[in-house]
């Protein structure tokens, strides 16, 4: 759904994407996991379409999508700092963009409430997000951005302010919500447990390059270099 030519990226003189390319499929949970600072949320920008790159193209369905802005994009994106309105209720918060587009109150109501289901938090239409705690408040970020149906969701470390027992949960929970909707996931951790569960392929990166891509089992069996076997071998 999704092919990356030879992207680079140099914010002034410093290079920090070096010539990435990669095909993601239609429905497939990817991965982008390395170290801090190697470029995963950058690429994750171009992307989505918050920054553009130094030079290569953002394919989608075959058709470049570089000059299109965010919200033209069939792609959506939850950030780690969940970003919900904090003066709005729950129904709000999933519905502000369909509000926007004007669309039927009945359907925006269906919509809300299918989306409550599928987050598992039926019945909390009307709830503040202060009385929430942090997972729930990152459901209810998942449900907006789930709720205008995009075909590709990029989370960029959306359990990283949860503690690590929510984490596990959530991280079955995410799972299953991608393969119930049918969507297409890219994902940015620095968890090497957290890639090696989770995803149908993990791309590696280090300092701009992708290391190896693979499934996880063949990233875990056959790590292709030194640096590759040095950071999945971290979470043992
Ligand atoms: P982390 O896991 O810490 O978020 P990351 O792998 O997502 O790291 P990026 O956030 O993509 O890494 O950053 C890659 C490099 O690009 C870093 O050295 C960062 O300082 C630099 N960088 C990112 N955005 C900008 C910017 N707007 N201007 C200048 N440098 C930037």
């Amino acid at each position: 759904i999704i092919d990356l030519k030879h992207i680079s990226k140099s914010f002034e003189d410093t290079q920090v994407l070096d010539d990435i390319s990669m095909y993601i499929r239609r429905n497939e949970f990817l991965t982008l996991l390395g170290p801090s600072g190697c470029g995963k949320t950058t690429l994750l920008r171009i992307i989505g379409g918050f920054e553009s790159a130094t030079e290569g193209e953002v394919l989608f369905e075959g058709k470049n999508i570089g000059d299109l802005p965010p919200y033209k994009r069939k792609i959506n994106t939850v950030f780690q700092k969940y970003a919900l309105f904090p003066h709005m209720n729950v129904e709000d918060n999933i519905s502000f963009g369909l509000q926007i587009k004007k669309m039927d109150k009945k359907l925006i109501q269906k919509k809300v409430y299918e989306m409550l289901e599928l987050v598992n938090l039926k019945g909390y239409e009307k709830r503040s997000i202060d009385s929430l705690s942090g997972g729930q408040q990152q459901r209810i970020a998942i449900a907006r951005a789930l709720v205008n149906e995009p075909q590709v969701l990029l989370l960029d470390e959306p359990l990283g302010a949860l503690d690590l027992k929510l984490r596990k949960g959530m991280q079955l929970e995410l799972k299953k919500i991608q393969q119930k909707v049918g969507i297409t996931f890219i994902y940015v951790t620095h968890d090497q447990e957290e890639a090696l569960t989770m995803s149908d392929t993990i791309a590696i990166m280090n300092e701009g390059r992708v290391q190896q891509i693979g499934t996880p089992v063949d990233i875990y069996n056959e790590p292709k270099n030194a640096f590759v076997a040095d950071f999945i071998g971290e979470s043992n």
